[in-house]
């Protein structure tokens, strides 16, 4: 048996979409453990493009079970039309291939008001939310304030358990924020149209993956967002509201024994960032919009225009450091062949002084970056499949990087295709 981790080591939006969807193929299982729709995966494959939100990347392929664990933040409307869409594009699924673990708790429909009323409140000072409700979510699950998706199968109590979480939610919509109120029926209404939907999908899926490992399956364990929004060891508080990093695989999967035997962070091979915080790399004006048109980098859920930079190398030592990292797969390599010099931030400088270590938080906007360059390749590399044919420039970058960040780059992508990618 063999586990794997598919993580973020930046920001998140480093292509693990795409890394999923290649690698699923040697895999029985892939678990989603943390995170909500709030963020887009991007899946290019015979059936079309994709931008998952909460389906874990593997429904694609066949034989292949995915879960969503009980770490996820479970919003049923928005997984319904999720599921709609992909299913409309040709793609089955149904309760062998995509199974939703009665321990997840559920996302609500004032979690998605919250979240827009707090980052109102917030003015210029937001978080940069994507008022998907995720913030709100986890407080109230840590609150033990929502219910899970196994209450879903036992109506009888879960009306009873509503109405109270709904009185004191209600507290807070009308005297914090002086908004409107929620009634039984408005819940009622939502659970019976989207809870239904997705109430052939819920089981116990932690005896699923105990049976699964013990018949010695290889499960995948997939990530949402990159280390440095990790919850405990981000970029706080611009980050979510959960853990991303493998360790909480385990836990947040439904398999809290599992062992990970490889943990392929992901890395893409310049920067990019959504939403609000410090971006020590940043880059503006015409050379960032140059980055960003070559990248295509606009959020896959919001459409928003993504902050970008040079690859920077403090960042993602730290980023793999939170991950334990065994394998690097570096992506859109392809992306930076426009450029004559291919920038890296390469340390930070911090009080007049620099340094290779990530500083914490409170400081973190006061850091600048120590810059270097190495030479473009100035070439199409799109087509390429074997490392020994991509330029010598390209190489050259990418064994300099693997050099800084002290871990094997084992795979180099070079299209957002299934097939575009270089392993070493
Ligand atoms: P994720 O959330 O980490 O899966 O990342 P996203 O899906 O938000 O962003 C990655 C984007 O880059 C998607 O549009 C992918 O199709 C695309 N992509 C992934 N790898 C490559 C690559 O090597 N080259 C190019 N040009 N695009 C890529």
């Amino acid at each position: 048996m063999s586990n794997c981790a598919i993580v973020g080591i930046n920001w998140g939006d480093e292509g693990k979409g795409r890394m999923v969807d290649l690698v699923t193929a040697d895999y029985d299982v892939v678990v989603r453990y943390q995170g909500g729709g709030n963020a887009g995966h991007t899946v290019v494959n015979e059936f079309g493009k994709f931008a998952l939100h909460l389906l874990p990347s593997g429904i694609f392929r066949k034989g292949v079970v995915n879960i969503l664990g009980n770490g996820v933040a479970l919003d049923c409307e928005s997984l319904w039309t999720e599921m709609s869409d992909v299913m409309d594009q040709g793609v089955a699924i149904t309760p062998e291939n995509l199974k939703i673990s009665d321990r997840a708790s559920l996302l609500l429909p004032w979690h998605r008001d919250l979240d827009s009323l707090e980052e109102a409140r917030l003015a210029d000072k937001k978080y940069g939310s994507t008022k998907q409700g995720i913030a709100p979510f986890y407080s109230d699950k840590y609150q033990k304030k929502t219910i899970m998706a196994g209450e879903l199968l036992y109506p009888e109590k879960l009306w009873d358990h509503l109405a109270g979480i709904l009185e004191w939610k209600n507290l807070t919509l009308e005297r914090v924020y002086g908004a409107k109120p929620y009634t039984m029926d408005d819940l009622k209404a939502w659970v019976t149209e989207f809870g239904e939907k997705i109430k052939p999908f819920i089981c116990d899926t932690g005896a699923f993956l105990r049976q699964a490992q013990a018949e010695g399956k290889h499960i995948l364990f997939e990530a949402q967002l990159g280390s440095l929004r990790d919850l405990d060891y981000g970029i706080y508080p611009y980050t979510t509201s959960s853990n991303p990093i493998a360790a909480y695989a385990p836990v947040g999967s439904g398999l809290p024994t599992a062992k990970l035997d490889k943990i392929i962070g992901v890395v893409k091979a310049y920067s990019s960032c959504v939403g609000e915080g410090p971006f020590t790399c940043e880059w503006f004006g015409e050379e960032a919009e140059k980055l960003r048109e070559a990248g295509g980098e606009y959020g896959a859920k919001t459409g928003r225009p993504r902050r970008v930079g040079p690859i920077d190398i403090v960042a993602t030592r730290y980023g793999i450091q939170c991950q334990g990292a065994t394998d690097i797969a570096l992506t859109k390599l392809d992306v930076l062949s426009y450029m004559d010099e291919i920038p890296i931030c390469a340390r930070y400088e911090l009080n007049g002084q620099e340094t290779d270590a990530f500083p914490f938080p409170a400081v973190l906007p006061d850091a600048k970056p120590v810059m270097t360059a190495m030479p473009g390749w100035k070439c199409d590399i799109s087509g390429v499949r074997k490392w020994e044919n991509l330029p010598e420039a390209a190489r050259n970058y990418v064994e300099y990087v693997e050099r800084e960040i002290g871990c094997h780059i084992t795979y180099v992508s070079v299209g957002p295709e299934r097939d575009s990618i270089i392993i070493r």
